[in-house]
Order: C-alpha cells, then sequence, then structure tokens
C-alpha cells in the first residue's frame, strides 16, 4: 500500500469511529458495528445445538438423525436461528450489497469458536461463476475473509468449483434438491489439510454441504467442519 492509499485508509476508518452509522433494523446510532448493541443482543442465537449438524436441542447432544444417518461433515457451527431478522439481515448481504455485515457476523461467530480446536483452513461454498458474475461477490467467500482475519486461519477461496447452477434450493422439493447436488463442486487440488471448515451462509437440508464435504473426505480431511450464520430446520 503506498502512503497515499495508507492515509485514504486510515482516514475512512477514523471517520467510520466517529461518526455513527444508523443501525439496520432500529436505525437507531451505532458506533462500531451496522446493528447497535441492544439489536445485537437480542439477535436470536443458536444456543445448545447437536454438534454434528446444528440442530438446535435442549442439551449439545448427538440428534437422533445424525446417529441414524450422519451426514458427511464431522462438525457443525450454526451463530443463528435462521428467522427474523437473521433472514431479513442474510438477504440484505447476500442480494443487497450489505458486505460489511460478514465483519460483525464473523466477530460473533470468532466469540463462540475460539474455545474450540481450530480449524487449518476454510473453504467458502463456491458460487457459479454466472450467479458470481451477475452478483459480484460471492458471500460465503466474504464471511470466509473476515473470519480468516479475526481467528488468523488461512483461506483458499479457488480450490472448490461449482459446476453447475442450480436453482435456489428452497424452491425445490427434497428429492430434487438432493438429486441437483450430484456433482455439484470439483475440487481442484489433490489434497487439503487434516482440519477443514466449510463456510456458508445458511444451513438447511445439508444437502449442498454434504457435495462439498464428501469430496474434502476424498481428499484427505479427517475432521470437516460446517459454519454457518444461520440454520434452518426443515421437516422433510
Ligand atoms: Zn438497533
Ligand atoms: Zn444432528
Amino acid at each position: 500500500m503506498d502512503y497515499l492509499s495508507k492515509l485514504t485508509h486510515g482516514l475512512t476508518q477514523l471517520y467510520s469511529k466517529l461518526m455513527p452509522v444508523p443501525c439496520l433494523l432500529c436505525g437507531s446510532c451505532s458506533q462500531q458495528w451496522p446493528l447497535c448493541d441492544a439489536c445485537i443482543t437480542q439477535l436470536p442465537q443458536l444456543g445448545n445445538a447437536c454438534p454434528r449438524c446444528a440442530t438446535p436441542s435442549p442439551i449439545t447432544i448427538m440428534c437422533g438423525k445424525c446417529l441414524n444417518q450422519p451426514p458427511e461433515q464431522d462438525l457443525s457451527f450454526s451463530l443463528f436461528h435462521y428467522q427474523d431478522p437473521i433472514d431479513r439481515l442474510i438477504i440484505a448481504l447476500k442480494y443487497h450489497d450489505k458486505i460489511f455485515l460478514t465483519k460483525l457476523f464473523a466477530h460473533l461467530m470468532s466469540e463462540q469458536l475460539q474455545q474450540r480446536q481450530l480449524p487449518q483452513l476454510l473453504i467458502p461454498i463456491p458460487l457459479h461463476h454466472r450467479r458470481l458474475k451477475m452478483r459480484g461477490y460471492n458471500q460465503s467467500s466474504e464471511l470466509a475473509k473476515a473470519l480468516s482475519q479475526q481467528l488468523s486461519i488461512s483461506t483458499d477461496q479457488h480450490c472448490l468449483i461449482r459446476n453447475k447452477n442450480t436453482d435456489p434450493q428452497a424452491s425445490l422439493p427434497y428429492d430434487q434438491r438432493k438429486r441437483n447436488m450430484h456433482g455439484a463442486f470439483t475440487l481442484i487440488q489433490p489434497s487439503v489439510p487434516q482440519h477443514v471448515a466449510l463456510i456458508d451462509d445458511v444451513l438447511t437440508t445439508g444437502h449442498t454441504v454434504n457435495a462439498a464435504a464428501t469430496l474434502l473426505r476424498q481428499a484427505g480431511a479427517a475432521t470437516i467442519e460446517v459454519w454457518t450464520i444461520g440454520r434452518t430446520i426443515r421437516h422433510d
């Protein structure tokens, strides 16, 4: 970074510290984050959940579904229930350029993740190149970058490629969503570290992360985690 860029960067940071920004949810002044402290406190934290699939439960034990039919990942972590206002914030992050939200989400995720043994590499779930071109950025990549900074873990933004421009999964029946993900990704490197985490915005049925995790397993990953901002509970 040259001197002028450094100065501009410094002034921008100073400005954002001094000038309050309105909270995205209630409009009141917020100094540091795009949400005010009161709104952050009220966000629907996931709390106790199945360690393998992040399904909420009264105590932290493996859920019946994972005991019967374990998913490909070994561990999952989600910060919030995917419900109001998390759904609105994730839509703002995904479709309305509110990329700065990833810094807040990464900060809140890191507070909880720091207590566990951390993975060696963060891999965001990629978008298909056509969708990436349309949207201009991948929210999961942006989240992985912010987490990488917070937790000092490397991130590989390019090792996983999305082959299919699948329809938004939510609009499809369960079986079709599952079929849709077959061959959805390619891993372009022959091996990955022992302990890796896949980064996505929301964990729903898990078909998407399962497809990616299968490839990481084949490439030598022994422990695969899935970290997301939100967890949707569906009863398909
Ligand atoms: Zn607020
Ligand atoms: Zn489970």
